[in-house]
């Protein structure tokens, strides 16, 4: 489908992603602005990830703007700082927050205000929202974070991924187990084989087509193989830079400098 632009401002801009769904594309450089979705149910709106806002409720005054409707759901991707932190600066409550249990657990460490009503998820889910189906996934183990919840639309066919799902230099890894994450994407590469889910819209960046997976797969191999590489042969840095060169295209070289180095520290190697 056509991505038809339908609402910019605040350095963003709003399209069409599928029927009755829209994509909010942030603006990460500048203002560390995740995606945000944009769901149209039949009476309100669902909205996926709230980042930082300054006016405090751009994204649900835009979302409401660009479909009509008042925001009566908002669902978290994961408690990274850029999808939630725009529930500290809102001064609203009237909705009700869809959320892994463990993410809501470090929203509360974090001292964000929780709205009135919160759904808290523990598995695989299916819920009916105001007259449209979603499909919650938890992935088994700890990927991304350990907060990850992918988020589906069966009937269009559209799964939002969050930060489990990223393009090479977009990956954060701060939070991140290497080899779960491997395991995760797998178990999902395999899940949504043969499934309605055709696209997914990543955390940051453009959508991408489900067979895309495969390639986040083996960009986190190749990153495992670098640091594990390392952990083994600290002293022989030359040889480990060499390989992971080799591995690594060299336009995005300073970010795996970087990837490799939170994975090399959370595995508690130091440099
Ligand atoms: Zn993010």
């Amino acid at each position: 489908m056509q991505n038809n632009i339908v609402h910019t401002g605040n350095l963003s801009t709003v399209y069409t992603a599928a029927r009755d769904v829209f994509v909010r594309e942030g603006n990460l450089p500048v203002r560390d602005q995740c995606n945000t979705g944009i769901i149209v149910l039949d009476s309100c709106v669902a909205v996926i990830d709230l980042s930082n806002q300054d006016p405090d409720e751009e994204i649900f005054l835009e979302a409401e703007k660009v479909t009509g409707f008042p925001v009566k759901y908002l669902l978290l991707t994961h408690a990274h700082g850029d999808h939630m932190i725009g529930m500290k600066t809102l001064h609203r409550s009237d909705f009700a927050l869809i959320a892994r249990d463990t993410a809501i657990g470090e929203l509360k460490r974090n001292d964000v205000p929780l709205p009135e009503k919160v759904i808290s998820v523990t598995g695989d889910t299916m819920l009916e929202l105001d007259g449209r189906e979603f499909s919650l996934f938890i992935p088994k183990e700890h990927g991304h974070s350990p907060w990850d919840m992918l988020i589906g639309l069966p009937d269009c066919g559209l799964l939002f991924g969050g930060d489990l799902i990223a393009k090479r230099s977009d990956m954060y890894l701060h939070s991140a187990c290497i080899d779960g994450w491997i395991v995760d994407i797998h178990t999902l590469i395999e899940e949504l084989k043969d499934s309605v889910y055709t696209d997914i819209v990543q955390g940051h960046g453009d959508m991408i087509p489900v067979s895309e997976l495969a390639d986040v797969e083996n960009y986190l191999e190749d990153l495992r193989a670098a640091a594990g590489f390392e952990q083994e042969n600290m002293r022989e840095t030359e040889d480990f830079r060499n390989l992971y060169r080799k591995l690594i295209d060299r336009s995005v070289r300073k970010d795996v400098d970087r990837q490799i180095e939170t994975i090399l520290h959370n595995n508690g190697v130091s440099l």
